[in-house]
């Protein structure tokens, strides 16, 4: 099992150094601006995360809440407050935002973040400097992927990687860092044909689909390494029982809470691959450590 808590606490102990010394120099510490739109329970829980992680690492937040009815221009207004605010070196804008908020919104917030603040990298600006090699930022998720694998000593360069998603957020910005690590990468999606048949072939597995346990034995080369994006809730106790088995410990965590996380991949993969994440305590932690290290170098780089 890969542990992601551990590495994204190295990541986190990284930081400290600089974030003093960025305090020395600017008098200040770094500062992220979050906008949480709407009431979804999972996008609440990662803001506290988030802000919790920035308070024990002596940054700061400042978060704007609006209510799930508000509208798009009053999201926007933040993202606008946020950009010409002198205090604020990183922006964040929690997704999923709220349905009224139409389906191209998340979009047009990213679009008018300050590219030098894009500290999740989405701005398609950001975007196309990573295609070139050249961004300040990547976004978090796929970039604590890359340092997961760096830092437990998974070899990238020439292996053959396949990531399954093409998301902005996660599929293709994951494709992408794999190929500037020297894979040789193959992207898979929900029209890709015998899916099975070109993951199998992978050393590097990325599931990134949003599909509980979708990522079967079948899936996988023996040895390879499996990293397992997918946070899916499971709120169904036949569902729960299914994946992971009647006398599992998830099934107990599933009696006392009456909900667990899945990944996407299947719990039996361990039986064949080579390194696997978990979820939780996989992928998750590692994206906050990066969003703060994004944040810290987004305000090295305003502040120079
Ligand atoms: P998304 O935007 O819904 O994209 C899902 C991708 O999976 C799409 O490209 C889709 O293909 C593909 N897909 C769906 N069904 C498939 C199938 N049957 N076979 C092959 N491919 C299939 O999701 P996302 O935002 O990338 O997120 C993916 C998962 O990661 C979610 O569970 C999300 O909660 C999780 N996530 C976790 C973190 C973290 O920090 N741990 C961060 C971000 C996301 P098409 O493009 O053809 O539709």
């Amino acid at each position: 099992m890969l542990d992601g808590r551990a590495v994204a606490a190295e990541i986190r102990e990284s930081l400290r150094t600089r974030i003093e010394s960025f305090r020395v120099a600017a008098g200040r510490t770094p500062r992220l601006g979050i906008l949480l739109a709407g009431d979804d329970p999972g996008s609440a829980l990662y803001v506290r995360n988030k802000m919790k992680t920035s308070d024990e690492l002596g940054m700061a937040t400042v978060l704007e809440r609006l209510p799930d009815t508000a509208s798009f221009d009053e999201a926007m207004s933040i993202v606008f407050r946020f950009n010409k605010d002198a205090l604020i070196d990183g922006i964040l804008v929690q997704s999923p935002l709220p349905r009224g908020m139409g389906a191209d919104g998340e979009q047009k917030l990213f679009d008018a973040i300050d590219v030098e603040k894009d500290v999740d990298g989405f701005h398609p600006l950001n975007v196309g400097r990573l295609v070139q090699k050249r961004a300040p930022f990547a976004a978090c998720t796929p970039s604590g992927v890359i340092e997961l694998l760096d830092r437990s000593g998974i070899e990238i360069a020439g292996r053959r990687a396949v990531v399954i998603g093409r998301s902005d957020i996660v599929g293709k910005p994951m494709a992408m860092l794999l190929l500037h690590r020297h894979a040789t990468v193959t992207i898979c999606h929900s029209r890709t044909e015998n899916l099975a048949d070109v993951t199998s072939k992978a050393d590097i597995l990325v599931a990134a689909i949003g599909r509980p346990a979708f990522v079967t034995g079948a899936f996988v080369k023996p040895g390879a390494a499996v990293i397992d994006v997918g946070t899916n809730a499971l709120t169904d106790r036949s569902m729960v029982e299914a994946i992971f088995g009647a006398t599992s410990k998830k099934m107990s965590a599933f009696e006392k809470r009456g909900q667990v996380w899945c990944g996407d991949v299947h719990p039996d993969v361990d039986q064949v691959a080579g390194a696997l994440t978990p979820v939780p305590g996989g992928v998750g932690p590692l994206t906050i450590a990066i969003l703060m290290s994004n944040t810290v170098t987004a305000a090295e780089i305003r502040c120079t």
